[in-house]
């Protein structure tokens, strides 16, 4: 199940989300950033580092 979504039509491909995880589980593929949800602890860094506000989870809330 995928919790996490990267909008593509937001997402600028800067990379800042990967640097920010503490479990390097985000990956910049060709277009679109990926997330290995199974390692992901649900820190929130990547949503609060994107400059964009591309990143969402379901989980999340400010
Ligand atoms: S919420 Fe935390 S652990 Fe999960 S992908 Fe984002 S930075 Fe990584
Ligand atoms: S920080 Fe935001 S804009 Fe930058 S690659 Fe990640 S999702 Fe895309």
């Amino acid at each position: 199940m995928n919790m996490m979504n990267v909008d593509p039509a937001i997402c600028n491909y800067c990379g800042a989300c990967v640097g920010s995880c503490p479990v390097n589980c985000m990956f910049l593929d060709e277009t679109i950033v990926r997330i290995d949800e199974d390692k992901c602890i649900k820190c929130g860094f990547c949503i609060r580092a994107c400059p964009v506000g591309a990143i969402s989870a379901d989980w999340w809330s400010e």
